[in-house]
């Protein structure tokens, strides 16, 4: 018999993705996961119903949601990383020669541990890398009390459900306002607008009176179906968004990295938005 993993995320859109083999389906303290195969995804995660990384296309999430925000500012030592629990943020990050450290910050510990097991084309060493420092926690709270400040901080959660939905919140953003260094960089994981307007114009409700620069951009990931998805990005430093092309293919030549999807020419494009999405940023 042939199982079908149902995504239930969208009210009117429910997508099935084949599972040829399932390697784990279980219930945490905070949520289920499930990891299986597909022949043309590879191995795909799935938290409450919901995809969230798959082996194939995780590389256009992963670098389109670290390389704009690193190589926009330039001069980044620490990035906090928020959610990721798959790690592939994490290994993304730490492709940044000049990064010192990454703090990731996950509240279930059970999905890093699936994806040390089973997702290492996704988070290759970067568990063990010493530049990572790795937090089993609840994200708002770490960001409400923690003491050090980030230049570049990632939003990598789930959607705005279950134990992600405090990480939309106008509370939590502000504690990351509170945790970067001046001119740093929030970025976020805000949805598929076509689908899920609410949650980005949300989300600009909250980041635009709290920065100088809030705003959004785009990547087209096939895993999260119904269009280009929204990344939130939200600075007191608007000059970030005034980057060449030659500024930036200095930095990633600098960096030392080969990209499977980002170019410095992707980059500026992605910031280009049709005026459905601009309307949603208010
Ligand atoms: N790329 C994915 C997407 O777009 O759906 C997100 C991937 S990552 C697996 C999401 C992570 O957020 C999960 O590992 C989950 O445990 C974590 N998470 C959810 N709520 C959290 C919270 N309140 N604090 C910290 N991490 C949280």
């Amino acid at each position: 018999m042939t199982d079908w993993v149902e995504e239930t995320l969208h009210k009117d859109l429910h997508i099935k993705l084949k599972a040829d083999r399932v390697l784990f389906d279980s219930e945490s303290a905070h949520q289920r996961l499930v990891l299986f195969e597909n022949a043309t995804f590879g191995r795909v995660l799935a938290l409450d119903g919901v995809m969230q990384t798959t082996e194939k296309d995780e590389f256009i999430y992963h670098e389109m949601l670290s390389h704009p925000p690193i190589l926009a500012h330039g001069r980044v030592r620490k990035v906090l990383i928020v959610g990721g629990g798959d790690g592939g943020m994490l290994e993304e990050v730490l492709k940044h020669r000049r990064v010192e450290k990454v703090t990731m910050v996950d509240i279930d510990d059970t999905v890093i541990e699936l994806a040390k097991r089973h997702l290492r084309t996704i988070c290759g060493e970067a568990f063990e890398d010493p530049r990572t420092d790795l937090v089993v926690a609840d994200g708002i709270e770490f960001v409400a009390s923690c003491q050090e400040r980030y230049d570049v901080i990632i939003v990598d959660s789930t959607d705005p459900i279950g134990p992600g939905e405090a990480l939309f919140t106008a509370d939590f953003y502000e504690s990351c306002k509170t945790c970067l260094t001046p001119g740093g960089v929030l970025v976020t994981q805000n949805g598929v607008p076509f689908l899920q307007s609410g949650e980005l114009a949300a989300t600009m409700t909250c980041l635009r009176p709290l920065f100088a620069d809030a705003g959004c951009y785009l990547a087209t990931v096939p895993t999260y179906v119904g269009g280009p998805m929204a990344f939130g990005w939200a600075s007191d430093d608007p000059a970030l968004r005034q980057v060449t092309v030659e500024m930036l293919k200095d930095r990633l030549a600098e960096a030392g990295i080969e990209p499977c999807y980002y170019t410095p020419e992707v980059h500026l494009a992605a910031f280009a938005l049709p005026p459905y999405i601009a309307e949603l940023l208010g």
